[in-house]
C-alpha cells in the first residue's frame, strides 16, 4: 500500500525490502534464538547509508524525512524488531545532537553515527524515573570548567555496543526545567545488570552506574536546564510505532500463509468464516496503524503540531502488533506454540512496544490532553 508515500519513499521501501530479504530475513530467527548482537547486519545497514537516513547530508547522513524513516523501520521490523530498534535508538540520539548540539558535536559524532561506526544509546530512565521522568535522581554539578555526573540509569538499550550515551541529569531548577543532556563516553559508565529480556533479543539492555564521571563543558547538549523541554521536540520517536507496523504486517502475512496451507475439516482454514474475519481484522489493524504512523511522520515533516497524531499512532500501532501476533499464534494452532517459531518471536517483541517509548497509558493521557 503506497498511500501517502512520496516516490522517493516508495523507492526506498523497495531497496530496503530487497536488503532485508538478502541480509536480514535469513538470520532474523537466529539473532533471536542465540540472543546475538546483529553486528554484521548493522554494519551492512551502515554501508548502505540506512542507519544515517534522517541525519543531514552535511554530516554524512541521507537527509531523509521522518516518513522515510517509518518506511525503513517498518521494513526492518517486519524481519527483526531488535535490529529496527538499534537503528531507531541511534537515530534518536543523533537527532538530539543535530538539533540541539554544537557544530563541534555534530562534526564529531554524526558522520560515524550515520554509518553506525559510532553508536549512540539513551540514558534517560532510572529506577524512580520510569513513566514519570520527574523522579530523576542523577545529578550533574559544575566543578571548575568541568561537569561531574553521579547516578544510575536503567534500560540503556544497546549499551554493550554503544560508544556514547546521551545522559540526562539534574542540574537544578523546577521540573520540567532543571535537567541537562550530556554526551558521556560509554566506557566511563559501569554495567550493574545486563537483563535477559523476554524479546528484543540481540540488542541487550542494561542498568548502569555513573560514578563521578567528569566531562568538559563541550559534552553538554543544548541549553543547561532545558534537556527535557528539548527532548519533547524530538520527532524520531515515531520509529517505535513504525516498528509495531512491521510486526503487525509480519504476523498477518504468516497467519494468512499458514491458514491457506493448513487443511482441517475438509478444506483450508481460510474456508472457515471465523478465521476469514480474523485475518480481515488483522489486515485492517495493520493498515490503520500504518496510516496513523504515516500521518504522524508527515505532520512532523511539515513542522506541524504532532502530539495528538503521535500518541494515537503509538497506542494504535503497538496494540495492533500485540493483537496480530497473538492472533497469528492462535491461527497456527499448536505449531505456533513451538519455542522458536516466528509468531512466538513477534509476540515477545511486540509486547515491549506498548511500554517502551512511554507506556500507552501515558500516551492516552497525552492524547486526552491534546483533545480536551
Ligand atoms: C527492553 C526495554 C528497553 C528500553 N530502552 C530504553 C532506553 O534505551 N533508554 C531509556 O532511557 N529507557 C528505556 N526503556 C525504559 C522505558 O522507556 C520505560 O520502561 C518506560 O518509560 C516505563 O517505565 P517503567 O518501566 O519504570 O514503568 P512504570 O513507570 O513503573 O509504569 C508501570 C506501568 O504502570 C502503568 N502506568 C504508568 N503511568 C501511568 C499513568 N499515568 N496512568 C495509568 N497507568 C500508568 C503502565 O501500564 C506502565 O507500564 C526501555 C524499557 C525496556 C523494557
Amino acid at each position: 500500500m503506497d498511500y501517502g508515500l512520496t516516490d522517493q519513499a516508495v523507492a526506498l521501501r523497495q531497496e530496503v525490502r530487497s536488503f532485508v530479504e538478502d541480509e536480514l530475513a535469513p538470520v532474523a530467527a537466529e539473532i533471536d534464538r542465540e540472543d546475538r548482537y546483529p553486528a554484521a547486519v548493522l554494519a551492512a545497514l551502515g554501508d548502505h547509508g540506512y542507519t544515517g537516513l534522517t541525519i543531514d547530508t552535511d554530516y554524512g547522513g541521507g537527509g531523509g524525512s521522518l516518513l522515510e524513516l517509518t518506511v525503513l523501520v517498518e521494513e526492518l521490523s517486519r524481519a527483526n524488531m531488535a535490529v529496527a530498534s538499534a537503528v531507531g535508538l541511534n537515530l534518536g540520539v543523533a537527532e538530539a545532537i543535530e538539533r540541539f548540539g554544537t557544530d563541534e558535536q555534530r562534526e564529531t559524532y554524526l558522520p560515524g553515527m550515520a554509518r553506525f561506526e559510532t553508536v549512540g544509546a539513551l540514558g534517560l530512565s532510572e529506577a524512580g524515573a520510569g513513566s514519570d521522568k520527574s523522579g530523576m535522581e542523577t545529578t550533574a554539578r559544575r566543578d571548575g570548567d568541568e561537569w561531574v555526573l553521579d547516578g544510575r540509569k536503567r534500560w540503556v538499550t544497546n549499551f554493550a555496543n554503544a560508544d556514547v550515551v546521551l545522559t540526562y541529569g539534574r542540574t537544578g531548577g523546577e521540573w520540567p526545567r532543571g535537567v541537562t543532556a550530556f554526551l558521556l563516553p560509554a566506557e566511563e559508565l559501569d554495567v550493574e545488570t545486563a537483563w535477559e529480556t523476554m524479546g528484543a533479543h540481540g540488542v541487550e539492555t542494561a542498568a548502569v552506574s555513573i560514578d563521578g564521571v567528569r566531562v568538559p563543558e563541550t559534552a553538554v547538549v543544548g541549553d543547561v536546564g532545558e534537556g527535557m523541554v528539548q527532548r519533547g521536540e524530538l520527532r524520531t520517536g515515531v520509529n517505535v510505532p513504525a516498528r509495531a507496523v512491521g510486526l503487525a504486517q509480519a504476523a498477518f502475512e504468516d497467519a494468512r500463509e499458514f491458514a491457506g496451507e493448513r487443511e482441517q475439516f475438509g478444506g483450508p482454514l481460510t474456508d472457515k468464516q471465523g478465521l476469514r474475519w480474523q485475518l480481515a481484522e488483522m489486515a485492517e489493524r495493520t493498515d490503520t496503524s500504518r496510516l496513523l504512523v504515516r500521518r504522524a511522520a508527515s505532520l512532523a515533516d511539515a513542522g506541524e503540531e504532532t502530539a495528538r497524531a503521535t500518541s494515537m499512532a503509538k497506542i494504535h500501532a503497538t496494540e495492533a502488533a500485540v493483537a496480530n501476533a497473538n492472533d497469528a499464534m492462535q491461527v497456527h494452532g499448536g505449531a505456533g506454540y513451538v519455542a522458536d517459531t516466528d509468531v512466538g518471536r513477534y509476540l515477545r517483541d511486540a509486547r515491549l512496544l506498548t511500554v517502551a517509548g512511554g507506556p500507552n497509558e501515558v500516551h492516552r493521557d497525552s492524547l486526552a490532553d491534546a483533545l480536551l
